[in-house]
């Protein structure tokens, strides 16, 4: 096991990878901009680094003030947590030549999956479902990309390979709209990304998003943890996730699971990761895949018992994995809040200091957050400044508890989402489950015409 480990993220995500490395016994350091100075998990771990001013371009993203805080501390292994540089491949390179241990996949793994032309293609290989649709980059030739709209059928949607968060993306519904599509999603994709390479998929109409959990180690052995069903979305942000994904046949998660595991055994993959799907009429089809810990990571491990960034670090410094597909058991439901510092209905965000902050307990409830009393959300980083994960045996306990959860958790000062979460833990839809991506956004734009009559 490693003697001592950088965590080069913030918030949340950092406070529950210095939790684990505690559990391990392992040192931490934690790294923060100007801006991150005060928090409470920088003032836990062994030694703290400041790594820049508040801009993330600045600070946590910055590679070289990041390996240098590596190098004064000693660290032996870098955690990226997730967003900022955890699916950067250059970073993992420079990490590894710098001659430290990189807590994820080889740099090689995550710039064939950060790609999502060559992801695709790999996953076909290995037997995945995808989204039919373009076989690959779609070429310059205009009668050439009518061809295949025509036989993928209308709605189409044009992808950008390098794209990412929601962006690089273009619906089309008619063939009078393709080629201008085809050349601005290049454009866009291209002053984005870097990258105008753009493919074509068939556009799902209702699907819901359905995502599965590996976790792999580096002597061959991969097993998928379940499944999470993370459908209720904003503008492509996840709001709420649960797993197991309500009403999908076990033995269809199962098939795909073990595909997705096979897959990853092909490619030689380490680490935790995650196949993203869309799900429709029965159907899974692969979107992406993230090579990194997700957000909504809490939810597999309430439900299968096994932490997965404990795991992470484990098998990062070369522990097989403890477990093999036959012991992976789900127990029961969990769901996942994430609480937001934005106003509730128009999302503005809302950052600035929590006068009250009272979070909720009792059986089966669980607070990832770094916020406390007195706390100040900048204004520089995401919204989000926690999570709310309850458990049940059933669903409904599930969602029983999370209202009452939300009902006690108090933040005063800041706004936050958790009005929303109220509302939708009673929401007759959810409570059915199995809602589409388009569901939270249909009912939000109900919810604005209410309130604007
Ligand atoms: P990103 O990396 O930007 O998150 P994804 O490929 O994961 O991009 O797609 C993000 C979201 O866009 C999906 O969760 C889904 O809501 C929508 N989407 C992507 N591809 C399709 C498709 N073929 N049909 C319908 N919706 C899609």
């Amino acid at each position: 096991m490693f003697e001592k480990i950088l965590i080069a993220n913030r918030g949340e995500i950092a406070l529950r990878v210095l939790r684990a490395c505690r559990e391990l016994g392992v040192k931490v350091v934690a790294v923060h901009s100007e801006a991150d100075t005060e928090a409470k998990y920088v003032k836990l771990a062994d030694e703290s680094v400041c790594i820049g001013p508040a801009p993330s371009a600045q600070s946590y993203l910055n590679v070289p003030a990041i390996i240098s805080a590596a190098e004064v501390t000693d660290a032996e292994a870098i955690h990226p947590g997730y967003g900022f540089l955890s699916e950067n491949a250059d970073f993992a390179e420079r990490i590894e030549q710098s001659g430290f241990v990189f807590i994820g996949p080889r740099p090689e793994t995550i710039r064939l999956m950060g790609d999502k032309v060559s992801a695709k293609d790999a996953m076909k290989a290995a037997g995945v479902p995808c989204v039919p649709g373009s076989d690959g980059a779609l070429s310059e030739d205009s009668r050439e990309i009518v061809r295949i709209a025509r036989g993928v059928g209308y709605p189409v949607i044009i992808k950008a390979a390098g794209g990412g968060g929601g962006r690089g993306m273009r619906v089309v519904h008619t063939e009078a709209a393709l080629l201008n599509a085809v050349s601005t999603t290049r454009a866009e994709a291209q002053a984005a990304f870097g990258n105008p390479v753009v493919y074509m998929e068939k556009f799902l109409e209702n699907p819901r998003h359905i995502e599965i959990q590996i976790m792999a180690d580096q002597h061959g052995s991969a097993v998928y943890l379940g499944e999470r069903d993370c459908s209720m979305q904003r503008r492509h942000q996840k709001v709420i996730e649960e797993a197991p994904a309500p009403g999908i046949d076990r033995k269809l998660i199962a098939a795909v699971g073990e595909r997705c595991a096979r897959a990853c055994r092909k490619i030689g993959y380490r680490g935790a990761g995650t196949f993203e799907f869309l799900y429709e009429n029965g159907e899974f089809y692969f979107i992406e895949m993230n090579t990194r810990v997700q957000v909504e990571h809490p939810v597999t491990e309430l439900i299968t018992g096994i932490d997965i960034v404990q795991t992470q670090i484990r098998v990062a410094a070369g522990e097989k994995l403890r477990f093999r597909q036959r012991d992976i058991e789900l127990r029961g439901h969990a769901i996942e809040c994430r609480i937001n510092a934005e106003d509730p209905f128009n999302f503005t965000p809302s950052p600035g200091r929590i006068t009250n902050w009272h979070t909720p307990g009792g059986p089966g409830v669980r607070v990832d957050s770094h916020a406390y009393n007195g706390y100040t959300v900048p204004s520089h980083y995401d919204s989000m400044i926690g999570k709310l994960i309850t458990c049940g045996d059933t669903r409904e306990q599930a969602i029983r508890r999370m209202r009452i959860a939300l009902s006690e958790m108090a933040v005063a000062g800041i706004k936050t989402n958790i009005p929303l979460h109220q509302a939708l833990m009673l929401d007759t839809n959810f409570i059915e489950g199995g809602a589409s991506i388009h569901y939270l956004e249909e009912r939000l734009s109900d919810l604005n015409e209410v309130k604007t009559d």
